[in-house]
């Protein structure tokens, strides 16, 4: 008998790591399940139930037989609803058609899409760091080499076309782009994002800009790329209904791109997750078209996260031994904490989580290792207490 089969995994993943975001949630709910009390301030999930009102619109879906296939790309309507959000935006020449958005299984799944179509072995593209961990897997796992892009620590890590330039070379393919960004909750002004999108036109790189916290923002409205670019025959913008709705397990996500590229995006997804769920696309569908009732409770959502962010944000900002970054948008605090070694941060949060019983992201998942993430989509009374025992354990740290 020959013995078990050895797993050899194959050279598509060799560089793949387990997201860390996954991991630390992961540990949360094993020491929850023996009984510890632990504040979970790991996930980037907003804690809100979806709203009501999109809720019935899926039921309904559901009563009316939204049980089947749609087309790949997704629903027409939906479609219709996302290129009119386009359109409403840009400015330049050309409208945006439904031709030019496929739907995904979530933004996920979008980003993965486009990264794939767009780069491949041996080209590089630009990742502003730190970013959302899944940016430098989905370039690996495109064959394509990740070129970090340190930003500015002092301008919320941001990047600018001088940062970028320096970075690129000829093999530069494209750009990701995050505003407001995971982890650090910065947001691009019209002016930045405006610079960035020029130099990339003028270089022929192409911008995947993930918009997906584009609603949640506390100084002023964030942009997006369609609102200041005057071209768009490089951009790929991916949004969702996640973050902005609460709909994160209806998973969908889509993406606006030039025809060419949304016809490769569709012929790839047909090969390996065909449509969307049905009834999330309408749910999607009546989160963007609802109006009024769904509106206010994505402003009503955002005034929760703002007076989580303004009550937290003082207990971290008083504990000398933290770098705190000023978060307009999304819902993470991104600081930097006391410790040695080549991973303080994660050995900050281990600390964390076994003694003060809250998890937290470290910053080696967005390549910034001596920083630590912390989401506050959480209750206000716990996202507080959770920063007043991160600001304990870096005093004691720092003594
Ligand atoms: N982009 C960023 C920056 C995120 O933080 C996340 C989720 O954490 C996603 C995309 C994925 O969102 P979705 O649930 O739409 O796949």
């Amino acid at each position: 008998m020959p013995g078990p089969q050895a797993f050899h995994p194959s050279a598509n993943i060799a560089e793949l790591r387990e997201s860390a975001t996954i991991a630390v949630s992961q540990r949360a709910k094993a020491l929850k399940a023996q009984g510890r009390e632990v504040i979970d301030l790991g996930a980037g999930e907003p804690d809100f139930d979806t709203p009501a009102p999109i809720r019935d619109a899926a039921k309904d879906a559901l009563d009316r037989g939204a049980t089947r296939y749609t087309a790949v790309e997704g629903i027409l309507p939906l479609r219709e609803a996302i290129a009119a959000d386009a359109n409403a935006r840009f400015k330049g020449d050309g409208r945006v058609t439904p031709a030019e958005v496929v739907v995904s299984n979530g933004s996920k799944q979008s980003l993965f899409n486009a990264c794939f179509v767009l780069f491949g072995p041996g080209d590089e593209v630009l990742v502003p760091t730190p970013s959302w961990t899944s940016y430098y897997e989905m370039v690996t796992l495109a064959r394509a080499t990740v070129v970090e892009v340190p930003g500015d620590p002092a301008k919320g890590w941001k990047v600018d076309p001088d940062l970028l330039a320096r970075r690129a070379s000829p093999r530069t393919k494209g750009l990701m782009l995050n505003s407001p960004s995971n982890p650090t909750g910065s947001v691009y002004s019209p002016d930045e994002l405006r610079a960035i999108l020029d130099l990339a036109a003028a270089r022929g790189w192409w911008v995947i800009s993930d918009e997906i916290y584009v609603r949640i923002a506390y100084d002023a409205l964030a942009m997006g790329a369609f609102d200041v670019a005057t071209r768009r025959d490089n951009l790929v913008v991916v949004n969702g209904v996640a973050k902005a709705y609460a709909m994160t397990g209806w998973r969908i996500g889509w993406t606006v791109a030039p025809p060419a590229v949304s016809k490769a995006m569709n012929a790839f997804q047909s090969h390996t997750t065909s449509n969307a769920a049905t009834v999330s696309q309408h749910a999607a569908h009546a989160a963007l078209t609802l109006g009024a009732p769904v509106e206010q409770a994505v402003t009503a959502m955002v005034k929760e996260f703002k007076q989580r962010r303004d009550a937290a944000l003082p207990i971290l900002r008083a504990s000398k031994a933290l770098t705190v970054l000023d978060p307009a948008g999304a819902f993470y605090f991104y600081l930097k904490v006391p410790g040695q070694g080549p991973d303080a941060g994660a050995a900050f949060c281990t600390r964390l989580l076994e003694e003060q019983g809250v998890a937290i992201v470290p910053g080696s998942a967005f390549r910034t290792p001596e920083w630590v993430r912390i989401s506050y989509a959480a209750a206000e009374s716990q996202v507080v207490e959770a920063c007043r025992r991160v600001a304990r354990l870096a005093d004691t740290i720092a003594g």
